[in-house]
């Protein structure tokens, strides 16, 4: 998940309670359905087969990338499989940047003690350093402010953004939200301070080895600086020493480039509408991925919730009203394109109803998010259909970052809630894998995407 500061909604609104009679008559109309659909993915579900297809077979599929091009191909051929109604590729044009082998990263020795290896990782855009590396003295700062207040940093260092995400606060996306400017804006701070290179503290709570990447930014106007992430053990650990000795030098090699732009797609398909085909529900998520792990939770995850709630819906004999469309938007992670060209096409030709995305990984999920008034008022009713599983918070916003293009075109945004403890442990690391995601908590998850598309097909808005 690309993040959250791109698309933040977040309505004020109390309620609006329909009568006793009709919210009833909606819950008691689908409460079976739900019930058969949430047994049948746990039962006999194929999501955990299918994200282990995407996972193992294709593996991490950053934009752009040949392995991105196999994930759009097996995307397409998985759902051609499966039947569904059309299955088609929508072209768009992504950037490319590709990260090199060539990837050191070291403490120099002092009289104390030798020399300490550091695990970091490129943050994704971000230049290489020259063939020899940067070597030069650390400097810690916790926050842009720091940085500003010591003017410009005397000797050329590099800068070191060390602000933890807060672990005291339930939501590990809220942590998120408070730290990322680190990474993403943190090469611009450091540069206009004077800074040779940039190291950034891993976004996650755990204190491990696995250094997490993530999308950083450069303005044309600012010198360019090579930034990596590290992990939050070494980054302890170099803090540590930041405290113990006078002086701390590392020495940092990074090796990556960006390229032309080239053509890629999002894979689409859909189980067409009985009555009104035209009016459409679409249920997303990513299909790029990082270039580490395996894309698993980010966003394998939501892959399949999608493709599944359509193939469970198939199995089931369920044909919805309107049009039920699985969208695996392409390159969320380094700029969107999929997302945005998608929210090109004609809207007043296909009404779309509302746009459904699971980007929070396969987690247990705990309910939905709804971004807009109308559809909160509506859709609040419904919660009684997920209560069985838990998933019954039906709450006012939405941070997902493919359906936002769509949501300023005043489709209603609608993002899964999972819970979400354990998403930042793997989040953009070579954790992202297969092994750490459990089947039942992902199946869950599509069962809640088949229910709120299908009641939605069935229903409107
Ligand atoms: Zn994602």
């Amino acid at each position: 998940m690309l993040i959250l500061s791109l698309f933040f909604l977040c309505i004020l609104i109390s309620p609006l309670h329909l009568s006793g009679q009709s919210k009833k008559s909606v819950v008691k109309s689908y409460d079976s359905i739900a019930t058969q659909i949430i047994r049948t993915a746990l039962g006999s579900g194929k999501s955990y087969e299918l994200l282990k297809e995407l996972a193992t077979g294709v593996g991490h599929r950053y934009t752009g990338s040949p392995a991105a091009a196999q994930a759009v191909k097996w995307a397409k051929l998985t759902m051609e499989k499966l039947g569904f109604d059309s299955v088609w590729l929508e072209p768009v044009m992504v950037p490319r940047w590709i990260r090199k082998p060539a990837q050191e990263a070291y403490i120099l020795e002092s009289k104390m003690r030798p020399r300490i290896p550091l695990s970091v990782i490129a943050l994704g855009g971000s230049i290489g350093t020259d063939e020899s590396g940067v070597t030069a003295a650390v400097i810690e700062v916790e926050s842009f402010q720091d940085l500003r207040q010591m003017g410009k940093i005397p000797q050329r260092k590099i800068v070191f953004f060390n602000r933890p995400m807060d672990p005291s606060l339930f939501s590990t996306f809220d942590a998120y939200r408070q730290t990322v400017d680190q990474r993403t804006m943190g090469a611009i701070e450091a540069a206009k301070a004077g800074g040779v290179a940039v190291l950034v503290r891993s976004l996650t709570t755990r204190i491990d080895d696995h250094p997490h990447t993530g999308v950083m930014n450069y303005l044309d106007t600012i010198p360019k600086l090579p930034a990596a992430a590290i992990s939050t053990k070494d980054a302890e650990m170099l803090s540590k020493l930041l405290r113990e000795e006078r002086e701390v030098k590392v020495h940092l090699k990074l090796s990556a480039e960006t390229l032309p732009p080239v053509e890629s797609a999002n894979v689409i398909g859909e189980l067409r509408g009985t009555e009104k085909p035209n009016e459409v529900i679409v249920v997303s998520g990513h299909l790029d991925s990082w270039d580490v792990g395996q894309g698993a939770h980010d966003d394998g995850a939501g892959c399949v919730h999608a493709i599944e709630a359509l193939r469970l819906l198939k199995e089931l004999g369920l044909r919805p009203r309107r049009t039920i469309r699985a969208v695996l938007f392409m390159d969320e992670e380094a700029g969107l394109s999929g997302a945005k060209a998608y929210a090109e096409r004609d809207l007043a030709a296909e009404k779309h109803i509302a746009a459904i995305e699971s980007d929070a990984g396969g987690f247990s999920p705990r309910g939905f998010a709804v971004g807009d008034s109308v559809a909160y008022n509506r859709i609040f009713t419904w919660m009684p259909l997920f209560r069985s599983i838990w998933a019954d918070r039906i709450i006012v916003g939405s941070s997902e970052a493919d359906i936002a293009p769509l949501a300023r075109k005043g489709v209603p945004p609608i993002g899964l809630i999972v819970d979400n403890q354990r998403y930042f442990d793997y989040h953009h690391s070579d954790n992202d894998v297969i092994e750490n995601v459990n089947e039942r908590e992902l199946a869950l998850g599509t069962a809640c995407l088949a229910i709120m598309a299908y009641v939605l097909a069935q229903e409107g808005l």
